[in-house]
């Protein structure tokens, strides 16, 4: 396993319960300091396409069940997330929900005056906005530490500070040279983030995986403040959440260039302030606190959807990376399908053949259209 982010300690989780010798060799010196220490930490089951619907949809469920069935809980908070749609998107959103609803995802349409009693907004132009009451956040640290703790358990070796610097494919294994000592293994999970390209690079394999900055911004804590949930405003890609006291927001730079940065963009704040004030105009008369933002990076691919899966031109290499954004909201139904393609040769709880490399190359794969 390449990789302590949220996706490798899932994978890790999965595999060592399917009883395989599972080792995590991870290049920092604590496990989540990639993109999942730095996420906003919201889950959705609010899709426009069925795969990520059940992705989501199934994680989210085990993340409410993980206390059940491991004795620990993952701080999973149902706090719910509102999608603010314009006339021009209000067919499609409505489709979506229709979508939605049939993969049992409970998701309620609200008219503009319902949903300004969640969040305040300026709801000029806006024909209503979708509802999904399981949708929230998790801790995702804390997933890692407990998936991790699960995996160790069941017999996984977990190497900190362990950075991958080569790998070759000998007769029937892989050798894996890092910082810190040369490993073997029979199987390869690719669970690296925003470095999976990279690390496939190391065994000549071609992965259009790369980093790409976004940024948080942070609202000064207000004592008493009314718990906003997740809202994003469809038409212009605004969103904002309260953490505590604090209101988290944002809008992405979609001109951000590629390679990883984890520096706050302040040249980018004066544009999301801008955005964020035509529909939420309160944001202009509160204090911002500097020291509350934060910038990491996505692990992005040219569609914006995950790679998972083996490898065609290497079988014994799976990669489970490139999530774009989404990583904390799939990563427990992640680990199960890489286990199933692992343990029993092809992953079967979910058709994920859209998702499988072969769809950036000319020779194969359905180049499938998603849909956010
Ligand atoms: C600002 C921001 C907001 C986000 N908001 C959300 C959100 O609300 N919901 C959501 O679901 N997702 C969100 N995401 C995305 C989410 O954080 C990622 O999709 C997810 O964390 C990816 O997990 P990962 O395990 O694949 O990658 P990572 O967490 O990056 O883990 C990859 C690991 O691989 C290790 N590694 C890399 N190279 C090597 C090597 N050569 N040798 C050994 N180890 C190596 C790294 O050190 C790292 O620990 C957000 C991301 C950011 C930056």
């Amino acid at each position: 396993m390449v990789g302590a982010g949220i996706v490798g300690a899932s994978c890790a989780h999965e595999l060592a319960s399917r009883g395989l010798r599972v080792r995590v060799l991870e290049a920092r010196s604590a496990p989540g300091e990639g993109s999942t220490g730095r996420s906003f930490a919201s889950v959705r089951a609010q899709w426009g396409d069925a795969l990520n619907i059940e992705l989501s949809w199934r994680s989210i469920q085990m993340y409410r069940d993980f206390e059940r069935l491991h004795g620990t809980s993952v701080d999973y908070r149902p706090t719910g997330y509102m999608f603010l749609a314009p006339e021009a998107l209000w067919e499609t959103q409505l489709a979506r929900v229709e979508l939605q609803r049939g993969h049992g995802v409970p998701v309620e349409i609200l008219d503009t005056a319902t949903a300004q009693q969640k969040t305040p907004f300026d709801a000029a132009d806006l024909a209503g906005a979708t509802w999904g009451s399981a949708d929230g956040v998790v801790d995702p640290l804390a997933a890692i530490q407990v998936y991790l703790r699960l995996a160790r358990a069941d017999g996984a070796d977990v190497r900190l500070r362990h950075p991958i610097s080569a790998i070759a494919r000998e007769q029937d294994h892989w050798v894996v040279e890092t910082a810190a000592g040369t490993f073997t293994s029979s199987w390869i999970v690719n669970a690296a983030g925003g470095w999976a390209g990279e690390v496939a690079g190391f065994a000549g394999l071609d992965l259009p995986v790369n980093h790409v900055r976004r940024c948080i911004y942070s609202t000064r804590p207000q004592q008493g403040r009314k718990p906003l949930p997740m809202t994003v405003d469809l038409g212009t890609g605004a969103f904002l959440r309260s953490e505590g006291e604090r209101v988290l927001f944002s809008v992405a730079n979609l001109d951000e260039p590629l390679g990883y940065d984890t520096s706050v963009d302040w040249g980018w704040f004066e544009t999301v302030l801008t955005t964020m004030c035509e529909r939420f105009p309160w944001l202009a008369d509160e204090p911002l606190d500097r020291g509350g933002a934060w910038a990491g990076t996505y692990e992005v691919t040219p569609d914006h959807f995950p790679v998972l899966g083996a490898n065609p031109s290497a079988p014994t290499w799976v990669d489970a990376c490139g999530f774009s954004g989404h990583g904390v909201m799939q990563a427990p139904m992640v680990g199960v399908l890489v286990a199933e393609e692992v343990v029993d040769g092809r992953a079967h709880s979910l058709d994920i053949d859209q998702l499988r490399v072969e769809r950036f190359t000319d020779t194969g794969g359905a180049h499938v259209q998603m849909v956010f």
